[in-house]
């Protein structure tokens, strides 16, 4: 069939949420959408904001800019990956020898665009991973209805932990956060809150511009601890505040009822003289004994030759070839290991 005249079509304006007749999605400050935006943000990535991506794409602040800001486009459609890994290779060749940072960034942008694919295919083998505890000792260990007040809290950004609300409030308001910033409120939300990951992923998805269900859910899965291969990693939402975050600038953007309180206690303001003063919810976990419950009801099950057969079933169907090479060399050769060299830490 030939479409004639078909340029002249006038596609007319994006019809917005409310016109569609759905509810506003609470987004203030959101990623325009669009062809022409996605080649702009990858020419950018690829020439300015680049540079520094490596060491800066975990901090909340400087990561909105140094990362690329693709993955809405990939989710949508509007770039494919395989031209951004064509550019990425191209950039490469011209940078290759210089010392500006580049070189290493570029490295990294590359591997973490293979990651795409690595997680998608996940889902492709196994689409039971939405729904269900990868390695099914962890079936049931959260189990019940989810603790509402709890759940609640955490969508809201209401917890009393300064530096996950303003994570989360941060998230409601742009539909973006770096990746360790989703790690951490997934973190807590699964071992300090001890909230189900089926209650707490779809809200992040629901707030995700760049909601991939392929990436999603083996994401939220390992950083609940539910694969039962990967590392147990409890990030403490205080340390990460003032690792991440040293000088307040990010918490008191997102939580502006902390404006005032000085540094040394904002991520902890319950510990201020002050207290009494704020707007501000009081913690709702102590989170050193919420992290040391999880800690041992999380590594409790990982005990006995059953849960180990299991869990070496979804490393030989699930690990990367590298993590598959680690534990062949590991079969052959067990002894050879030294004393704290590197944990098994499976890329799932
Ligand atoms: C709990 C949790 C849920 C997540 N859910 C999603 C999701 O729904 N959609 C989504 O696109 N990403 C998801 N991620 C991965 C990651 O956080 C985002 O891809 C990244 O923050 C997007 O920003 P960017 O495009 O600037 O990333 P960049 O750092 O610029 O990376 C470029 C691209 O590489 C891919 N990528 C980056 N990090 C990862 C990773 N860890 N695993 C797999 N692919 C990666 C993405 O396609 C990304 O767009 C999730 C991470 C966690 C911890």
């Amino acid at each position: 069939m030939v479409l004639s005249g078909i340029s002249s079509i006038d596609p007319g304006e994006i019809p917005s949420a409310s016109n569609l007749g759905l509810a506003p999605d609470g987004i203030t400050d959101g990623q325009p959408g669009g062809r022409a935006h996605a080649l702009s943000l990858l020419g950018s990535f690829l020439t300015e904001r680049g540079q520094t991506y490596r060491t800066a794409m975990s901090t909340p602040l400087e990561g909105a800019t140094a990362c690329s800001r693709l993955s809405p486009h990939f989710a949508w459609g509007t770039m494919t990956v395989r031209e951004a890994v064509q550019a990425t290779a191209a950039r490469q060749r011209e940078v290759k020898g210089t010392r500006e940072g580049w070189v290493g960034s570029l490295k990294s942008f590359q591997a973490r665009l293979a990651w795409r694919d690595h997680f998608t295919q996940k889902l492709e083998d196994t689409p039971e991973i939405e729904t269900r505890c990868l390695h099914s000792a962890y079936e049931g260990l959260r189990g019940g209805p989810p603790d509402t007040e709890r759940l609640g809290a955490w969508e809201r950004g209401e917890t009393g932990l300064p530096f996950v609300d303003a994570c989360m409030r941060s998230l409601i308001a742009t539909g973006w956060l770096n990746f360790r910033m989703r790690s951490m409120l997934m973190a807590v939300a699964s071992y300090h809150l001890w909230l189900d990951w089926r209650a707490t992923g779809p809200h992040l998805a629901r707030m995700f511009t760049d909601y991939e269900p392929g990436i999603h859910w083996p994401q939220v899965q390992m950083q609940s601890g539910t694969t039962g291969v990967n590392t147990v990693r409890i990030y403490n939402p205080i340390k990460q505040g003032h690792d991440q975050d040293p000088q307040g600038v990010f918490t008191r953007r997102w939580v502006p009822e902390l404006a005032d309180v000085p540094t040394e206690f904002l991520q902890k303001p319950w510990e201020w003289e002050e207290v009494g003063s704020l707007r501000y919810p009081a913690p709702i976990v102590d989170v050193p004994a919420a992290a040391k419950a999880a800690r041992e009801a999380v590594w409790s099950v990982r005990r006995g030759d059953a849960f180990r057969a299991e869990a070496r079933a979804v490393i030989e169907k699930h690990a990367s070839r590298k993590d598959l090479r680690f534990v062949n060399d590991r079969a052959r050769a067990p002894r050879r290991r030294k004393r704290g060299a590197r944990q098994l830490s499976f890329d799932l």
